[in-house]
């Protein structure tokens, strides 16, 4: 079937900045005023820029700005040396999801953790992850906000995710709760675009029904820093709009989620500058 190639010219409606793409140095009121002002209709903020804040005056703020929350960023992670703190992961996600559930975010997002400390163990930080999002899941679902779990780069398997492919997030998300309208996953361009396997199970979530997020940002092919040296969409090498339209074609359409760490660069450039050019850069790129 002919479907009608759905750019993001003239959609930024549909589109989303993490608030991580501003460096985290203005207040969450300022970063709403100036998202919503570029034109954008989702944000997505982090743990860290809404603690302390009063959560009903921010959801007001947001709704009348005409924005609305694209997720919330992101899980403590499950993967811990003990029993007790794994424990302790759990509860912080559920007091996160209570914030999430505020904010009316459409999905938190789950970023799992890698190897605990003094452990060579991959397959039992896998398990202990399986049993912190099966745990989770109950309050998902009372509190109405899906979880999205993000496969990482596997570079990041010892630190950050011992989850790495949309393969395996998948498969975990099954063995967990099959067809779980509040289980799902978050495609992060940064993440999986070096994987051959990746549009076979791009067009698998997306038939499920399960792909919750949708993260952008690009690769620079000289990158310095694995972490904090993304690229603007359209600087670096991954092929965005093949990555956006297969995902499109199974039916997702946004919000399309602009998510750059990027220390040395972005950050140190004036929001509103950077604001505009994702906003040019997800038109005109992606
Ligand atoms: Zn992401």
């Amino acid at each position: 079937m002919y479907m009608a190639d759905k750019t993001l010219i003239g959609r930024l409606n549909k589109c989303s900045v993490n608030t991580a793409t501003l460096g985290h140095r203005s207040t969450i009121h300022a970063v709403v005023d100036n998202v919503a002002r570029a034109g954008f209709g989702w944000i997505a903020p982090w743990r860290r820029d809404i603690e302390g804040v009063d959560l009903k005056k921010l959801k007001r703020q947001i709704t009348d700005a005409g924005l609305r929350v694209s997720s919330l960023c992101r899980s403590t992670y499950f993967s811990a040396e003990t029993g007790e703190e794994a424990a302790e992961a759990v509860e912080q996600n559920r007091r996160a999801l209570e914030a999430a559930s505020e904010l009316e975010a459409k999905c938190f997002v789950l970023v799992v953790g890698g190897l605990p400390n003094n452990s060579r163990n991959l397959s039992s930080a896998r398990q202990q992850v399986f049993e912190g999002i099966s745990a989770l899941l109950t309050h998902a679902r009372r509190l109405n906000v899906p979880l999205a779990l993000e496969p990482l780069h596997p570079m990041y398997a010892a630190d950050r995710s011992c989850v790495s492919t949309l393969k395996q997030a998948l498969s975990m998300c099954d063995a967990i709760a099959p067809h779980d309208a509040y289980l799902g996953v978050a495609l992060d361009v940064y993440h999986i675009w070096w994987d051959p396997e990746i549009y076979e199970h791009i067009v698998q979530a997306g038939r499920a029904g399960q792909i919750l997020g949708f993260h952008l940002s690009d690769w620079l092919k000289n990158t310095t820093d694995m972490l904090l040296d993304r690229g603007m969409m359209g600087d670096g090498v991954i092929d965005l709009p093949r990555l956006r339209k297969a995902a499109q074609q199974t039916g997702f359409d946004g919000p399309f989620e602009v998510e750059i760490f990027s220390r040395d660069n972005w950050w140190k450039k004036d929001e509103k500058i950077v604001l505009k050019e994702c906003g040019q850069r997800l038109q005109s790129c992606c």
